[in-house]
């Protein structure tokens, strides 16, 4: 398992694989220390998750580098990264009694009330994209609510994988209680099929998702799915194109690009088509490309040349199958995962950048007759996470957003982020369970009843 800079290629690290033996001993230490864990008082819990977030904010110039230097991103959204999962650290120590607290209920028993139990050790399955905060926003809710963590982090993010793990042992967490296992995807099976693990979380690809969810379902086992999206942004006649063009660029571009909330498609209305693709064509090709440590560069490279061949190959696909590529579009010479700001027109149903995730820098923009088509095209995917709309009609874009875009979010005027404060996931191929917000808390516990005679 190697970490290697996108930046130039070059290997940071190699790790060794944890053979079987080493995997089941950590199993069975999450486990042990989720046995006395349960026993804490929520507020002792979040006196260790408070403890967690200030190591976060005094490392996180180091934390950030390290990110950086795996995946590329730059080190200014590596450093936000990490304020993010400090923030959600603090969020669920401050609210989870709130949360978590039992929940009395009126019925003809003396006394009836809802408790929220751990379920034991959860695994969760993490991407590289947001190689802190993925982990992050599933531990805070997990551990708070009593459970037990296993990391399996990407193959090529082990330095964030293992950094992580030093923030829970630094922060004085009993020993083992969030523990990272260094094997590949293929060998997940293994500590999905564990008697001790109850259950399994993935942050991923659908193709990911599927194999996990598979696994999960055999040995009944809850799971949570957060997978890829095209998240679909509408462009209404009545817009405001300057907020419009700086927000979809902007959503487009986070991350390098590759962020699964990201603006992937353009849905817009023949009125303003025209002057929607020319300003937001010059925004695309005003975005510096360099070093993500670089103050200058707006943003990075891809986060390995696989990733990024495969994004081209769908651009060519799409160019093939008859859509235009204004801007972009091609392999720069330079060493290391490069691909530039890229922007498709005519994209229509049938082509790659139309049905799948673009999950890099590249635009597709679709054009629409009317309101009624946008929605509609829109919803003509097989995923379902995040969306937007621009319209100044906000009561009209309001009841759009609420009615009629089907995804786990919408934005009016402004584009998807997630919030400890929401809930952030998808339906359809981009996965189902929620995390954040109060329903986070409540994925991995047993909702129990308790009834009271008289
Ligand atoms: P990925 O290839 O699916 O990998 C994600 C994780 O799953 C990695 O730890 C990977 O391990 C593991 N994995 C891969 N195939 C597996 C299998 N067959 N069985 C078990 N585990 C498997 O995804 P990625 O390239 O890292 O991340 C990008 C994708 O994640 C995008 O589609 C993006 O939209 C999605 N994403 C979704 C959200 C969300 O909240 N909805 C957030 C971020 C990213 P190895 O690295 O060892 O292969």
């Amino acid at each position: 398992m190697q970490s290697i800079n996108p930046v130039n290629g070059e290997v940071i690290h190699t790790y060794t694989e944890m053979p079987s033996v080493e995997a089941e001993h950590r199993i069975k230490q999450c486990h042990e220390a989720f046995l006395s864990w349960r026993k804490y008082s929520i507020e002792k819990r979040a006196d260790r998750v408070h403890h967690a977030a200030t190591l976060l904010k005094e490392r996180k110039s180091r934390y950030a580098r390290l990110m950086t230097e795996e995946m590329g991103k730059h080190l200014r959204e590596a450093e936000a990264e990490i304020e993010k999962c400090a923030w959600v650290f603090e969020y669920y120590a401050t609210h989870a009694v709130e949360f978590l607290s039992d929940t009395p209920v009126k019925t003809e028993m003396a006394e009836s009330f809802i408790t929220y139990q751990p379920l034991g050790v959860v695994l969760a399955v993490m991407p590289w994209n947001f190689p802190f905060w993925q982990v992050f926003r599933f531990a805070a809710p997990a551990l708070m609510a009593g459970n037990g963590a296993l990391l399996k982090h990407a193959s090529n993010v082990c330095g964030c994988a293992l950094a992580i793990e030093e923030v829970f042992s630094d922060a004085g967490f009993p020993k083992a209680l969030f523990s990272t296992l260094l094997i590949p995807g293929k060998r997940v099976e293994e500590v999905i099929t564990h008697p001790l693990v109850k259950a399994v979380t993935l942050t991923g690809s659908t193709e990911a998702g599927r194999s996990v969810a598979a696994m999960a379902g055999r040995c009944l086992k809850k799971s949570v799915l957060e997978l890829g999206g095209s998240d679909p942004y509408l462009i209404l006649e009545d817009a405001d194109l300057d907020k419009a063009v700086t927000a979809c660029v902007k959503s487009r571009l986070i991350n390098n690009g590759q962020s699964c909330i990201a603006a992937k498609r353009f849905i817009v209305v023949e009125a303003v088509y025209e002057a929607f693709v020319q300003a937001f064509t010059a925004q695309m090709e005003a975005i510096k490309m360099g070093d993500p440590t670089d103050n200058m560069a707006d943003i990075g490279p891809q986060a390995s040349l696989a990733l990024r061949d495969a994004l081209h190959r769908q651009v060519t696909e799409s160019v093939k199958a008859g859509a235009r590529c204004l801007i972009g579009g091609h392999i720069p010479e330079e060493k290391g995962a490069w691909y530039p700001p890229t922007v498709l027109v005519d994209v229509q149903k049938g082509m790659p950048a139309y049905a799948e995730e673009l999950f890099g820098p590249v635009a597709a923009i679709i054009r629409v007759k009317d309101t009624e088509e946008a929605i509609a095209v829109a919803n003509d995917t097989a995923f379902g996470l995040g969306s937007g709309i621009f319209s100044e009609d906000i009561k009209n874009a309001r009841r759009i957003a609420r009615d009629r875009i089907i995804a786990g979010a919408t934005a009016v005027n402004d584009f998807v982020k997630s919030d400890p404060r929401l809930p952030f996931g998808g339906v359809g191929e981009s996965g189902y369970g929620r995390e954040l917000s109060v329903f986070g808390i409540r994925e991995f516990v047993n909702i129990k009843a308790v009834t009271v005679g008289a």
